[in-house]
C-alpha cells in the first residue's frame, strides 16, 4: 500500500479513527493504495467542538488579516504542485495534464479568495438627514463541505478558501473514493499558518453526511455530488434548518448546427466528452444535431478513435462504474442504437487491472432511451438529430438537469437564441465545457442544483455570510425621525 491509512485532521493533529475502513485503489492499475477510515456522529462531533473553540478569534480578525493566510497557502500550492498532480491522478485516474489542470484552478480559486477584501466591502447611505444606514458582513460559523469524488483537490476549494476567508470554520468530508488529497489539502492550509480547528477533515461515507446534516453545532452545508444524493443532503440538512447548497448531476447537451466550424466542433465535441474520462459535470453527454451534420461527425469521429486509454485518456473511477458505463452502451445498442465507436472492453498494456472505457459515440438515439436522459458519467456520446432549432431546444429543455449546455455556429443570433431558450445556468458558444473563470461564478439550474445561488464568485459570499444592517443618528439637534 502507497499511503498509510489515513486518519482524520481535526483540530490541527491527526486522529486515528476506530472502526471500519474502505479500501482505496488507484482506478490507473487498480492498486490498493491507501484505507480510508468510516466515521461516526461521535467524530464529526469531535471536529465540531475544534471549530467552535477555533472561530470566534478567528471570526473577530479583518478579512484582510485572513486572507494573508491564503497568500501564504497560494505559494505553497504552487510549491507542491507537482506532488499533487500525482496525487490526484494517482486517486482518481485522470492524466497529469488534467490533474494539472485541476490543481491550477484551485490556485485561481484561492486567489478569487484572496481579492475578497476588495469586494466584500459592505454598503453605506445616509437615507435621512443625519441617519445614515450600512451593512457589516459576519460569518455564519462553522460550516461543512460534502465534495465528490471527480475532482478531489478542485471541488473542496469551490468552498474552502471563500469560507475560511469569511471567517467560517469548516469541516471538510472528501468522497470516500479519493479521500487522500485532502489530508494533504490540511496540512498545507496548517504550514500557511491557519490555526488549528479552522480546517478539519472527517472521512466516510453516508453516516457521517447524515451526522453533519443533523448536527445542531453546523449552520451552513455545501454539497457537490450527484441528483440522488443532493436530494437526500439537501432536505435533511435544511430540515435541520441549516443554509443549504447543494449542487447536483448533469446531462449536458451540446447542439450542433450544419454551419458549426467543421475542425473547431469536432475537437471540441471530442474533448469534452472524453475530458476526465467523461466524469465531470460539465461534458458533453449529448449531441443534438440539427439538418445535416454528417461532415462533423464522421471528423468527430475520427478524433475519438485518437483518444487512447491509458494515453490521452484517463481512468474510470472504479470496477463497478465500468460496468455500469458499459451497461448503457449495451442496452442502448440491443434498443437499435448505432455505436460508431466503441470503448467497452478497453485495456491498457501494463495496467490491466485498471478501469478504462474508450470513447464511445452512439448515434440513432431516440429521446425515450436511458442513453439519452440519465447521466453516464463516462466518455460517451449520444447524438440525437433534428430538423429544427426548436425541436433541439425542446429536447434540451426536457432534461430534468440543467448544469450546462452549448451551441456550435458561426451565427451570432443563433447562438443567441439558444442562450436565451436554452435551460441550464452555464452556455457554452463554440465552447464545449463552459466553466465561468473566476470570478465569474459557477451554478446549474433545475436538478442540478439545489438552493440559492452559485457555489464560487460573488454569490459565494452572500452563502458564506449572514449581513447586518446599522442604522444611526448621532447629531440629536437633527430633528429626524428616521423614517421621514
Ligand atoms: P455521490 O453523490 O455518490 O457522492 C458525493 C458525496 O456524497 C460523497 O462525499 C459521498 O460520500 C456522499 N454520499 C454518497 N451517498 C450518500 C448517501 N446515500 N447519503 C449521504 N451521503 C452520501 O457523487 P460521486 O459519484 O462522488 O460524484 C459524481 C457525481 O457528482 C455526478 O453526478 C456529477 O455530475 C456530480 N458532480 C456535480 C458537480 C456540479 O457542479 N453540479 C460537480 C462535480 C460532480
Amino acid at each position: 500500500m502507497k499511503y498509510a491509512v489515513l486518519d482524520n485532521y481535526v483540530n490541527g493533529e491527526n486522529i486515528n479513527v476506530q472502526g471500519k475502513q474502505l479500501d482505496v485503489y488507484s482506478p490507473l492499475d487498480g492498486s490498493l493504495i491507501s484505507k480510508v477510515p468510516l466515521s461516526s456522529a461521535k467524530d464529526i462531533d469531535l471536529a465540531v467542538q475544534a471549530a467552535s473553540k477555533a472561530v470566534p478569534q478567528w471570526a473577530a480578525m479583518t478579512l484582510k488579516e485572513r486572507v494573508q493566510i491564503f497568500f501564504r497557502y497560494r505559494q505553497i500550492l504552487e510549491k507542491n504542485c507537482d506532488e499533487l498532480v500525482s496525487l490526484v491522478s494517482e486517486e482518481n485516474g485522470k492524466t497529469r495534464g488534467e490533474a494539472l489542470a485541476e490543481v491550477e484552478k484551485s490556485i485561481e480559486l484561492v486567489e478569487f479568495a484572496c481579492s475578497l477584501p476588495q469586494i466584500a466591502a459592505g454598503e453605506i447611505e445616509i437615507v435621512s438627514p443625519g441617519v445614515e444606514c450600512r451593512t457589516e458582513r459576519f460569518p455564519v460559523g462553522i460550516v461543512a463541505c460534502i465534495t465528490p469524488f471527480n475532482f478531489p483537490v478542485m471541488v473542496p476549494h469551490w468552498s474552502m478558501p471563500c469560507a475560511v476567508a469569511l471567517g467560517n470554520a469548516m469541516i471538510l468530508k472528501p468522497s470516500e473514493q479519493t479521500p487522500i488529497s485532502a489530508n494533504r489539502i490540511a496540512e498545507m492550509l496548517a504550514e500557511a499558518g491557519l490555526p488549528k480547528g479552522l480546517f478539519n477533515v472527517v472521512h466516510g461515507d453516508t453516516v457521517a453526511v447524515e451526522a453533519i446534516c443533523d448536527h445542531p453545532g453546523i449552520d451552513a452545508v455545501s454539497f457537490v455530488g450527484s441528483t440522488r444524493v443532493a436530494k437526500i443532503v439537501y432536505k435533511r440538512a435544511s430540515s435541520n434548518l441549516k443554509r443549504v447548497l447543494a449542487l447536483g448531476g448533469a446531462k449536458n447537451h451540446l447542439i450542433v448546427l450544419p454551419d458549426a466550424h467543421l475542425e473547431m466542433t469536432a475537437s471540441d465535441v471530442a474533448a469534452s466528452m472524453t475530458g476526465c474520462a467523461g466524469q465531470r459535470c460539465m461534458a458533453a453527454s449529448v449531441m443534438v444535431g440539427v439538418g445535416d451534420v454528417d461532415h462533423i461527425i464522421d471528423l468527430l469521429c475520427e478524433k475519438a478513435r485518437g483518444i487512447i486509454p491509458g494515453v490521452n485518456l484517463g481512468s474510470i473511477i472504479s470496477r463497478q462504474a465500468v460496468e455500469r458505463i458499459e451497461g448503457y452502451i449495451t442496452q442502448a445498442e440491443e434498443q437499435g442504437a448505432k455505436i460508431l465507436v466503441d470503448g467497452r472492453a478497453a485495456k491498457v498494456e501494463g495496467c490491466e487491472d485498471g478501469y478504462y472505457v474508450g470513447p464511445t459515440i452512439i448515434d440513432n438515439v431516440t429521446p425515450d432511451m436511458k442513453v439519452a436522459t440519465e447521466e453516464i458519467f463516462g466518455p460517451v456520446l449520444t447524438i440525437l438529430r433534428t430538423n429544427s432549432l426548436d425541436e433541439a431546444l425542446a429536447i434540451e429543455n426536457r432534461s430534468n438537469y440543467g448544469n450546462a449546455a452549448a451551441v456550435f455556429t458561426q451565427s451570432g443570433g443563433l447562438a443567441r437564441y439558444v442562450a436565451d431558450n436554452a435551460s441550464a445556468g452555464m452556455i457554452g458558444v463554440n465552447i464545449g465545457v463552459p466553466v465561468p473563470r473566476e470570478p465569474f461564478s459557477f451554478g446549474g439550474w433545475n436538478e442540478s442544483r439545489f438552493g440559492v445561488g452559485d457555489i464560487t464568485g460573488k454569490s459565494s459570499i452572500e452563502f458564506w455570510t449572514k449581513l447586518q444592517k446599522i442604522t444611526s443618528k448621532w447629531n440629536p439637534e437633527a430633528k429626524t425621525n428616521w423614517m421621514s
